[in-house]
């Protein structure tokens, strides 16, 4: 009998719903939608449709579904509310996500973090597969951190994905968490863009679309302005590499999200070997995602494994 669930991987911009085989690690159907990010009802109706279909889509394979993952990027509660998105979904203040969906669709669910749902889709199905200690970091809009110990998330809820706030400039950038010089608002899409801002990007480049990927080619092509903003975003990452590395020992680091696309030149500038100095026989590695958009589905489904 197939063991499938169904993992929700709730973005800002859109949500990305699937129907996951979880003996083989295989997303076997896939929705994405746009986020309803103003109303509830209209947001559980979108949703709920989606979780229909794939309903169906089980029943035709004659598989039971197991439960409902969901990932969002906000302080998740371990009874399934979620705290607060920081207004990113207007509705989503104190709302008890799991329960809601739990009674309208008759089925049991769980919720976590999407940057943690992330780290154990790689853990169990990714470049994380078969390693102890798999630290996961998503370079998106922001910076999420997950890390997985024994094919388990570390970390106690709601608290558990604040990692990408490490302070790593004194009196740097001001952070929105309140910090200054916070690792989040220097390498994510949204800290490489306003490094550029700072220093005039599109004023010199006007022939060039201002975002993260076209910094990443200008640099590529000899682009002065460019390869000093890579070099110093590469600089601060490898820093907080670094220190994770003091902190969680990982077998492997995986990076993914949006921005990690163009890291493949730097993998060997970020894990400098004298980084892992001092710790006699410790090895560690630095990789890229290769499930990219699906590793959010597949950790949300494992919420059933
Ligand atoms: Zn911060």
């Amino acid at each position: 009998m197939k063991k499938l669930a169904i993992g929700i991987d709730i973005g800002g911009t859109r949500t990305k719903i699937g129907l996951v085989d979880l003996t083989i690690g295989q997303v076997l159907q896939t929705t994405i939608q746009a986020t309803e990010t103003l109303d509830a009802v209209r947001f559980e109706q979108a949703i709920g449709e989606a979780i229909q279909t794939l309903k169906a889509k089980a029943a035709v394979l004659q598989a039971d579904v197991l439960g409902i993952g969901i990932g969002v990027s906000s302080f998740v509660h371990a009874d399934g509310l979620v705290d607060s998105t920081y207004g990113f979904i207007d509705f989503m203040e104190d709302y008890p996500l799991a329960n809601i969906i739990q009674t309208q669709h008759a089925l049991p669910c769980r919720i976590d973090n999407d940057a943690r749902l992330v780290a154990l889709g790689e853990a169990l199905y990714g470049r994380g597969r078969g390693l102890e200690r798999v630290l996961v970091l998503t370079l998106g809009t922001g910076l999420g951190l997950g890390f997985v110990i024994k094919q388990k998330l570390d970390g106690k809820l709601p608290f558990a994905h604040m990692g990408g706030h490490l302070s790593i400039v004194q009196n740097g950038v001001k952070c929105y968490c309140g910090k200054t010089g916070c690792l989040e608002s220097l390498v994510s899409a949204t800290g490489i863009l306003a490094a550029a801002e700072r220093a005039n990007w599109s004023a010199k480049n006007p022939s060039l679309p201002f975002t993260v990927e076209s910094i990443f080619q200008a640099s590529a092509a000899g682009n002065t302005g460019a390869r000093e903003l890579i070099d110093a975003f590469i600089e601060q990452l490898k820093t907080g590499i670094s220190n994770y590395i003091n902190l969680y020992a990982p077998d492997v680091i995986v990076l993914g999200g949006g921005v990690a696309k163009g890291l493949a030149p730097y993998l060997p500038r970020l894990l400098d070997e004298d980084l892992l100095g001092p710790y006699k026989g410790y090895q560690t590695s630095i990789t890229i995602s290769e499930l990219e958009e699906q590793a959010g589905i597949l950790g949300a489904a494992a919420l059933f494994l």
